[in-house]
Protein backbone atom coordinates (compact mmCIF):
# COMPACT_ATOMS: atom_id res chain seq x y z
CA UNK A 1 0.00 0.00 0.00
CA UNK A 2 1.61 3.58 -0.97
CA UNK A 3 0.84 6.71 0.36
CA UNK A 4 2.08 10.06 -1.50
CA UNK A 5 1.83 13.08 0.11
CA UNK A 6 2.78 16.55 0.16
CA UNK A 7 4.40 19.04 2.77
CA UNK A 8 4.42 22.88 1.83
CA UNK A 9 3.55 24.22 5.98
CA UNK A 10 6.24 26.51 5.83
CA UNK A 11 9.57 26.88 3.88
CA UNK A 12 10.28 22.83 2.58
CA UNK A 13 8.20 21.90 -0.63
CA UNK A 14 8.41 18.06 -0.03
CA UNK A 15 6.74 14.99 -1.90
CA UNK A 16 7.11 11.63 -0.76
CA UNK A 17 5.65 7.63 -1.39
CA UNK A 18 5.88 5.83 1.44
CA UNK A 19 5.00 1.49 1.15
CA UNK A 20 2.76 0.57 4.39
CA UNK A 21 3.45 3.58 6.01
CA UNK A 22 6.74 2.56 7.49
CA UNK A 23 9.13 2.25 4.79
CA UNK A 24 10.39 5.56 2.86
CA UNK A 25 10.59 4.89 -1.03
CA UNK A 26 11.75 8.36 -1.99
CA UNK A 27 11.45 11.86 0.18
CA UNK A 28 12.08 14.57 -2.08
CA UNK A 29 13.02 18.17 -0.75
CA UNK A 30 13.06 21.64 -1.76
CA UNK A 31 14.59 23.34 1.39
CA UNK A 32 13.48 27.41 0.85
CA UNK A 33 16.51 28.48 3.66
CA UNK A 34 18.98 30.33 1.18
CA UNK A 35 16.37 32.26 -0.26
CA UNK A 36 14.85 33.17 3.30
CA UNK A 37 18.71 33.51 4.82
CA UNK A 38 18.45 37.33 3.87
CA UNK A 39 15.63 38.25 5.93
CA UNK A 40 16.33 36.46 8.97
CA UNK A 41 13.60 34.65 9.00
CA UNK A 42 10.56 33.00 6.62
CA UNK A 43 8.61 35.76 4.63
CA UNK A 44 5.30 33.72 3.99
CA UNK A 45 4.65 35.46 0.19
CA UNK A 46 8.02 34.41 -0.80
CA UNK A 47 7.52 30.91 0.82
CA UNK A 48 3.70 30.61 -0.80
CA UNK A 49 5.32 31.82 -4.10
CA UNK A 50 8.18 29.39 -4.21
CA UNK A 51 5.85 26.55 -3.05
CA UNK A 52 3.79 26.96 -6.42
CA UNK A 53 7.32 27.29 -8.29
CA UNK A 54 8.50 24.03 -6.73
CA UNK A 55 5.71 21.93 -6.20
CA UNK A 56 4.54 19.82 -9.48
CA UNK A 57 8.52 19.17 -9.97
CA UNK A 58 9.17 17.84 -6.80
CA UNK A 59 5.50 15.72 -6.65
CA UNK A 60 7.30 14.06 -10.26
CA UNK A 61 10.51 13.44 -8.41
CA UNK A 62 8.81 11.84 -5.94
CA UNK A 63 6.89 9.38 -7.59
CA UNK A 64 9.33 9.15 -10.40
CA UNK A 65 12.36 8.38 -7.55
CA UNK A 66 10.00 5.37 -6.03
CA UNK A 67 9.19 3.93 -8.89
CA UNK A 68 5.39 4.55 -9.12
CA UNK A 69 2.98 5.95 -11.27
CA UNK A 70 -0.02 8.10 -9.37
CA UNK A 71 -2.25 5.00 -10.59
CA UNK A 72 -0.25 2.98 -7.65
CA UNK A 73 -1.07 5.59 -4.62
CA UNK A 74 -3.63 4.18 -2.51
CA UNK A 75 -4.09 7.67 -0.75
CA UNK A 76 -3.14 11.12 -0.83
CA UNK A 77 -1.77 12.63 2.05
CA UNK A 78 -1.03 16.47 2.49
CA UNK A 79 -0.82 19.03 5.52
CA UNK A 80 -3.11 21.29 6.45
CA UNK A 81 -2.22 22.47 9.44
CA UNK A 82 -0.58 24.17 11.43
CA UNK A 83 1.13 26.57 9.27
CA UNK A 84 1.83 29.32 7.31
CA UNK A 85 -2.08 29.80 5.54
CA UNK A 86 -0.50 31.13 1.98
CA UNK A 87 1.75 27.86 2.31
CA UNK A 88 -0.44 25.15 3.41
CA UNK A 89 -3.07 26.73 0.54
CA UNK A 90 -0.58 25.39 -2.07
CA UNK A 91 -0.40 21.80 -1.07
CA UNK A 92 -3.88 21.51 0.31
CA UNK A 93 -4.98 22.77 -3.17
CA UNK A 94 -2.85 20.68 -5.35
CA UNK A 95 -3.40 17.85 -3.44
CA UNK A 96 -7.34 18.50 -3.86
CA UNK A 97 -6.65 18.43 -7.28
CA UNK A 98 -4.50 15.54 -7.82
CA UNK A 99 -7.56 13.47 -5.80
CA UNK A 100 -10.41 14.59 -7.69
CA UNK A 101 -8.70 13.94 -11.20
CA UNK A 102 -7.93 10.33 -10.07
CA UNK A 103 -10.30 9.46 -7.79
CA UNK A 104 -7.50 8.54 -4.82
CA UNK A 105 -8.45 9.29 -1.95
CA UNK A 106 -7.23 12.56 0.42
CA UNK A 107 -6.23 12.47 3.65
CA UNK A 108 -5.73 15.89 5.47
CA UNK A 109 -2.96 15.82 8.27
CA UNK A 110 -2.26 17.44 11.22
CA UNK A 111 1.80 18.53 10.59
CA UNK A 112 2.65 18.18 13.92
CA UNK A 113 0.94 14.07 13.90
CA UNK A 114 3.44 13.97 11.09
CA UNK A 115 6.71 15.24 13.28
CA UNK A 116 5.75 12.21 15.77
CA UNK A 117 5.00 9.92 12.82
CA UNK A 118 9.13 10.07 11.81
CA UNK A 119 9.57 7.32 14.49
CA UNK A 120 8.04 5.40 12.62
CA UNK A 121 9.61 5.34 9.50
CA UNK A 122 13.30 5.61 11.66
CA UNK A 123 12.02 2.22 13.67
CA UNK A 124 9.83 0.05 11.75
CA UNK A 125 8.99 -1.96 15.08
CA UNK A 126 8.28 0.88 17.37
CA UNK A 127 4.76 1.60 18.76
CA UNK A 128 2.28 3.21 20.75
CA UNK A 129 1.81 3.86 23.65
CA UNK A 130 4.47 6.57 24.46
CA UNK A 131 5.37 10.11 25.42
CA UNK A 132 6.09 12.42 22.68
CA UNK A 133 7.99 15.62 22.87
CA UNK A 134 7.65 17.86 20.05
CA UNK A 135 10.29 20.73 19.52
CA UNK A 136 9.86 22.71 16.81
CA UNK A 137 10.11 26.01 15.10
CA UNK A 138 6.63 26.83 16.52
CA UNK A 139 6.07 24.27 18.95
CA UNK A 140 6.96 22.61 22.14
CA UNK A 141 4.27 19.72 22.91
CA UNK A 142 4.32 16.88 25.45
CA UNK A 143 1.77 14.48 23.69
CA UNK A 144 0.51 11.05 25.61
CA UNK A 145 0.56 9.11 22.08
CA UNK A 146 -2.13 6.10 23.48
CA UNK A 147 -2.91 4.72 20.15
CA UNK A 148 -2.08 5.36 16.22
CA UNK A 149 -5.17 7.84 16.25
CA UNK A 150 -5.47 8.45 19.98
CA UNK A 151 -3.73 11.71 21.24
CA UNK A 152 -3.32 13.83 24.12
CA UNK A 153 -1.90 16.83 25.04
CA UNK A 154 -0.30 17.05 28.56
CA UNK A 155 0.91 20.82 27.74
CA UNK A 156 2.60 23.06 25.80
CA UNK A 157 4.35 26.37 25.92
CA UNK A 158 2.83 29.51 26.80
CA UNK A 159 5.04 31.57 24.83
CA UNK A 160 7.94 31.14 22.50
CA UNK A 161 8.71 27.35 20.98
CA UNK A 162 12.29 25.84 21.42
CA UNK A 163 13.32 25.99 18.45
CA UNK A 164 12.25 29.91 17.84
CA UNK A 165 14.41 30.60 21.17
CA UNK A 166 17.54 28.89 19.61
CA UNK A 167 16.83 30.95 16.24
CA UNK A 168 16.09 34.04 17.94
CA UNK A 169 19.31 33.99 20.37
CA UNK A 170 21.35 33.05 17.16
CA UNK A 171 19.83 35.98 15.23
CA UNK A 172 21.54 38.35 18.11
CA UNK A 173 24.45 36.10 18.13
CA UNK A 174 24.83 37.08 14.59
CA UNK A 175 24.53 33.45 13.25
CA UNK A 176 22.48 32.40 10.07
CA UNK A 177 18.87 31.77 9.70
CA UNK A 178 18.19 29.14 11.25
CA UNK A 179 20.36 28.99 14.36
CA UNK A 180 19.12 25.67 15.83
CA UNK A 181 22.11 23.95 13.89
CA UNK A 182 24.74 26.30 14.38
CA UNK A 183 23.75 26.69 18.54
CA UNK A 184 24.31 23.63 18.68
CA UNK A 185 27.64 23.31 17.25
CA UNK A 186 28.73 25.83 19.02
CA UNK A 187 27.61 24.55 22.05
CA UNK A 188 29.70 21.64 21.58
CA UNK A 189 32.69 23.43 22.20
CA UNK A 190 31.60 25.78 25.23
CA UNK A 191 31.13 25.21 29.18
CA UNK A 192 27.01 24.67 29.79
CA UNK A 193 27.63 25.61 33.06
CA UNK A 194 29.53 28.91 32.54
CA UNK A 195 26.30 31.18 32.81
CA UNK A 196 23.23 30.75 34.79
CA UNK A 197 20.58 31.09 32.98
CA UNK A 198 17.05 30.25 34.11
CA UNK A 199 14.73 27.06 33.81
CA UNK A 200 11.64 28.45 33.91
CA UNK A 201 8.03 26.57 35.31
CA UNK A 202 10.27 23.96 36.34
CA UNK A 203 7.96 22.83 39.49
CA UNK A 204 6.83 18.87 39.48
CA UNK A 205 4.39 18.24 37.14
CA UNK A 206 3.63 20.82 35.05
CA UNK A 207 3.45 20.20 31.73
CA UNK A 208 3.39 23.88 30.06
CA UNK A 209 6.80 25.34 29.18
CA UNK A 210 7.70 29.18 28.34
CA UNK A 211 11.01 30.02 27.13
CA UNK A 212 10.87 33.63 26.46
CA UNK A 213 12.26 34.83 29.73
CA UNK A 214 15.16 32.71 29.10
CA UNK A 215 15.66 34.54 25.79
CA UNK A 216 15.77 38.04 27.18
CA UNK A 217 18.15 36.33 29.75
CA UNK A 218 20.33 35.47 26.79
CA UNK A 219 19.89 38.92 25.26
CA UNK A 220 20.57 40.80 28.37
CA UNK A 221 23.74 39.26 29.64
CA UNK A 222 25.04 40.08 25.89
CA UNK A 223 23.68 43.86 25.68
CA UNK A 224 25.02 44.25 29.32
CA UNK A 225 28.45 42.86 28.12
CA UNK A 226 28.56 44.48 25.06
CA UNK A 227 27.63 47.66 27.07
CA UNK A 228 30.70 47.24 29.70
CA UNK A 229 33.05 46.20 26.34
CA UNK A 230 34.04 42.81 27.96
CA UNK A 231 34.75 39.83 26.05
CA UNK A 232 32.45 37.06 25.74
CA UNK A 233 32.67 33.44 24.94
CA UNK A 234 30.19 32.87 22.93
CA UNK A 235 30.57 29.27 23.10
CA UNK A 236 29.88 29.47 26.43
CA UNK A 237 26.56 31.53 25.74
CA UNK A 238 25.41 28.89 23.49
CA UNK A 239 26.11 25.75 25.27
CA UNK A 240 25.09 27.85 29.00
CA UNK A 241 21.35 28.78 26.86
CA UNK A 242 21.18 25.02 25.11
CA UNK A 243 21.71 23.32 28.68
CA UNK A 244 18.88 25.92 30.14
CA UNK A 245 16.57 25.09 27.39
CA UNK A 246 17.51 20.93 27.56
CA UNK A 247 17.22 20.85 31.62
CA UNK A 248 13.26 21.73 31.52
CA UNK A 249 12.49 19.72 27.99
CA UNK A 250 14.46 16.42 29.92
CA UNK A 251 12.39 16.64 33.02
CA UNK A 252 9.13 17.54 32.03
CA UNK A 253 9.57 14.50 29.69
CA UNK A 254 10.52 12.10 32.13
CA UNK A 255 8.15 13.15 34.50
CA UNK A 256 5.34 13.09 31.93
CA UNK A 257 6.26 9.39 31.05
CA UNK A 258 6.27 8.78 35.00
CA UNK A 259 2.41 9.93 35.16
CA UNK A 260 1.24 8.80 32.13
CA UNK A 261 2.55 5.13 33.29
CA UNK A 262 4.47 4.46 29.99
CA UNK A 263 8.08 3.27 28.91
CA UNK A 264 8.92 4.85 25.89
CA UNK A 265 9.57 8.86 25.01
CA UNK A 266 9.94 9.75 21.24
CA UNK A 267 11.61 12.77 20.42
CA UNK A 268 10.08 14.72 17.09
CA UNK A 269 10.50 18.41 15.32
CA UNK A 270 13.45 20.43 14.13
CA UNK A 271 15.01 20.40 17.57
CA UNK A 272 15.34 16.73 17.80
CA UNK A 273 18.18 16.77 15.52
CA UNK A 274 19.84 19.09 18.64
CA UNK A 275 22.59 16.75 19.49
CA UNK A 276 22.43 17.76 23.15
CA UNK A 277 19.43 17.25 23.64
CA UNK A 278 19.52 13.70 22.31
CA UNK A 279 21.99 12.73 24.36
CA UNK A 280 20.77 14.12 28.24
CA UNK A 281 17.27 12.65 27.15
CA UNK A 282 19.21 9.50 25.91
CA UNK A 283 21.07 9.26 29.53
CA UNK A 284 18.50 10.26 31.55
CA UNK A 285 16.31 7.51 30.19
CA UNK A 286 18.68 4.67 30.83
CA UNK A 287 19.02 5.65 34.18
CA UNK A 288 15.22 5.29 34.43
CA UNK A 289 14.53 1.94 32.26
CA UNK A 290 13.20 4.13 29.76
CA UNK A 291 12.90 3.27 25.74
CA UNK A 292 14.55 6.42 23.59
CA UNK A 293 13.51 7.28 20.39
CA UNK A 294 14.29 9.98 17.76
CA UNK A 295 14.37 10.19 13.97
CA UNK A 296 17.24 10.92 11.75
CA UNK A 297 18.24 14.64 11.50
CA UNK A 298 16.37 14.36 7.85
CA UNK A 299 13.45 12.80 9.11
CA UNK A 300 13.00 16.00 12.17
CA UNK A 301 12.77 18.95 9.95
CA UNK A 302 9.88 19.34 7.70
CA UNK A 303 9.19 16.33 5.16
CA UNK A 304 6.99 14.63 2.94
CA UNK A 305 7.80 11.10 4.30
CA UNK A 306 6.26 11.94 8.20
CA UNK A 307 3.11 13.04 6.54
CA UNK A 308 2.59 10.24 4.39
CA UNK A 309 3.66 8.00 7.43
CA UNK A 310 0.80 9.63 9.33
CA UNK A 311 -1.92 9.66 6.32
CA UNK A 312 -1.35 5.70 6.20
CA UNK A 313 -2.67 5.16 9.70
CA UNK A 314 -5.36 7.74 8.63
CA UNK A 315 -6.07 5.87 5.97
CA UNK A 316 -6.52 2.67 7.66
CA UNK A 317 -9.11 3.80 9.71
CA UNK A 318 -10.85 5.58 6.48
CA UNK A 319 -10.22 8.71 8.46
CA UNK A 320 -10.27 11.07 4.80
CA UNK A 321 -11.41 14.78 3.83
CA UNK A 322 -13.25 15.50 1.51
CA UNK A 323 -12.80 18.54 -1.40
CA UNK A 324 -13.98 21.18 1.08
CA UNK A 325 -10.49 20.51 2.91
CA UNK A 326 -9.40 23.77 3.42
CA UNK A 327 -5.90 25.15 5.08
CA UNK A 328 -5.80 25.49 9.10
CA UNK A 329 -2.85 28.09 10.16
CA UNK A 330 -3.58 26.86 14.08
CA UNK A 331 -4.83 23.16 13.76
CA UNK A 332 -4.68 21.63 17.06
CA UNK A 333 -3.08 18.32 17.17
CA UNK A 334 -6.19 15.32 17.02
CA UNK A 335 -8.37 17.80 16.19
CA UNK A 336 -9.55 15.93 13.29
CA UNK A 337 -11.96 12.89 13.63
CA UNK A 338 -13.15 10.55 11.14
CA UNK A 339 -16.31 11.66 9.45
CA UNK A 340 -15.81 15.14 10.13
P1 LIG B 1 6.39 23.69 13.28
O1 LIG B 1 6.75 22.28 12.99
O2 LIG B 1 6.18 23.95 14.74
O3 LIG B 1 5.27 24.17 12.42
P2 LIG B 1 8.67 24.36 11.71
O4 LIG B 1 8.09 23.36 10.79
O5 LIG B 1 9.12 25.66 11.19
O6 LIG B 1 7.65 24.60 12.90
P3 LIG B 1 10.69 22.39 12.08
O7 LIG B 1 10.96 22.31 10.65
O8 LIG B 1 10.09 21.23 12.72
O9 LIG B 1 9.88 23.71 12.48
O10 LIG B 1 12.03 22.71 12.82
C1 LIG B 1 12.79 23.83 12.51
C2 LIG B 1 13.39 24.29 13.81
O11 LIG B 1 14.32 23.31 14.27
C3 LIG B 1 14.16 25.59 13.69
O12 LIG B 1 13.79 26.41 14.79
C4 LIG B 1 15.61 25.14 13.81
O13 LIG B 1 16.47 26.11 14.37
C5 LIG B 1 15.48 23.95 14.72
N1 LIG B 1 16.63 23.03 14.63
C6 LIG B 1 17.05 22.31 13.57
N2 LIG B 1 18.17 21.63 13.88
C7 LIG B 1 18.48 21.94 15.17
C8 LIG B 1 19.52 21.58 16.07
N3 LIG B 1 20.49 20.75 15.70
N4 LIG B 1 19.49 22.10 17.32
C9 LIG B 1 18.50 22.94 17.71
N5 LIG B 1 17.49 23.32 16.91
C10 LIG B 1 17.48 22.82 15.65
MG1 LIG C 1 11.66 24.70 7.82
FE1 LIG D 1 7.66 21.41 11.29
Amino acid sequence: CLTLALETSCDETSAAVVADGRIVLSNIISSQIPVHQKYGGVVPEIASRKHIENVLPVIDQALQAAGASLTDISAIGVTYGPGLVGALLVGVSVAKALSFASGIPLVGVNHLEGHIFANFLAHPKLEPPFMALVVSGGHTSLVHVKGYNEFALLGQTRDDAAGEAFDKVARVMKLPYPGGPYIDALAAKGNPEAIAFPRALSGKNSFEFSFSGLKSAVLNYLNSAAQKQEDINTADVAASFQAAVIDVLVNKSLQAAAICGVEQIVLAGGVAANSGLKAKLGYECQQAGISFFYPDPILCTDNAAMIACRAYYQHQIGDYADLHLNAKPSLKLGARKVGT
